[in-house]
């Protein structure tokens, strides 16, 4: 069926930025953060892939995105980060879903009811978000722990996107007092962003999640951009000097414009805080390399872009446009937008068209 947005994926560059952080990563084991669908290029096609590079561990929010990965990857290990819901605990057994257990109470449930499976327990060192306290932490000991099943000890870091923060040296100083009374335990501290701070932080296992799917973590990163958004052009057409761009008039054209129309809008994920108006500039897009800026407010379906300065013959021919991908950085689209890559990729909608490349498969 013919779409307004394109989405290309390509799974070869995935699996290329799983095994360059793997390497970087190196000896810790290198995990893959595949919650959300794998960042909105799907589950079911990333996990494949990611298992084929020598990915073994896959961490999931919800239980259900976990029967998705072990379909996907038999023999993987699979973990919940959003803990162990016990109304669906049967699965967790059927499906072999190792709950990161956040709280004294789940893990007290999780210990009674567990036979022997694995879980891993999170350790709040300064998220404030799910984990249990340093001080529940430093009361446990490590043989109770082994009688929970618990495989892995983590903990999430706040701001490693930021090398500057001084959380990050208070989150790794806790955690290696972690590491430190656990020592029968493999731990695991790094999201994407962690991986870049050093050998210190990472520790038997890094977890990264945006960096392997082209969004940025940190300074220092280096992943390739995997998605690319394509939105096909409606038509071209002639605006004067003084008119304005779509609901709200936000934008006064100055001069007289040629204005590309796009087949895609807020409504397929892309962030309708993203548009252009006089106060000012938003997001870029591009038509074969070459850049144009959105004009206007970006609607439900359709996106308006002022092409005036591209070149006659680009615009005679060209049938789409790039929302991002290659020449229109990702993460510059949602920067503009006031957000991240990860709320971007994560809310592409189910409207758009996606294709996949490599991976072995045709996809
Ligand atoms: C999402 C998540 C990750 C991956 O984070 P990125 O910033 O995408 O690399 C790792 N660990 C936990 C606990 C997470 O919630």
């Amino acid at each position: 069926m013919p779409a307004g947005l394109r989405l290309t994926i390509d799974l070869d560059r995935l699996a290329g930025n799983w095994r360059r952080l793997a390497t970087l990563a190196s000896p810790a084991e290198c995990a893959a953060a595949v919650k959300a669908d794998a960042y909105g290029i799907g589950i079911d096609q990333a996990v494949p892939v990611l298992a084929a590079a020598g990915c073994r561990s896959f961490f999931v929010a919800v239980p259900e995105e976990g029967l998705r990965v072990r379909r996907a990857a038999a023999d993987a290990d699979i973990y919940v980060l959003n803990g162990f819901f016990a109304d669906g605990a049967e699965l967790y057994r059927e499906y072999g879903l190792r709950p990161v257990l956040g709280n004294p109470d789940e893990l007290a449930a999780w210990h009674a009811w567990h036979d022997g499976e694995l879980a891993a327990l999170h350790v709040d060192t300064g998220m404030n978000r799910l984990g249990l306290t340093m001080d529940q932490a430093s009361a446990m000991n490590e043989d109770h722990l082994q009688a929970c099943g618990i495989g892995l000890v983590m903990s999430h870091p706040a701001c490693a996107d930021d090398p500057t923060h001084p959380l990050n040296a208070l989150q790794l100083e806790r955690f290696q007092a972690l590491a430190a009374q656990f020592p029968r335990h493999a731990c695991s501290l790094a999201n994407s962003a962690g991986i870049h701070h050093g050998a210190d932080w990472l520790f038997d296992m890094v977890r990264p999640g945006i960096a392997l799917y082209g969004g940025a973590s940190h300074p220092d990163a280096v992943s390739q951009p995997v998605v690319t958004a394509e939105a096909r052009i409606l038509q071209i057409r002639t605006v004067g000097e003084g008119e304005t761009i779509g609901y709200g008039a936000t934008q006064t054209m100055r001069r007289e414009s040629r204005i590309a129309i796009l087949s895609a809008g807020y409504a397929d994920g892309y962030l309708r805080a993203a548009g252009t108006s006089d106060d000012r500039e938003g997001a870029e897009i591009a038509i074969d390399g070459h850049r144009a800026m959105l004009a206007g407010r970006i609607s439900m379906d359709l996106i308006a872009a002022d092409v005036t300065d591209l070149p006659d013959q680009v615009l005679e021919v060209a049938d789409c446009a790039e929302l991002f991908g290659d020449t229109v950085d990702i993460n510059q689209v949602a920067a503009r937008a006031g957000t991240i890559a990860y709320e971007l990729l994560t809310g592409l909608s189910r409207r758009a068209e996606r294709v996949y490349l490599g991976g072995g498969g045709t996809g």
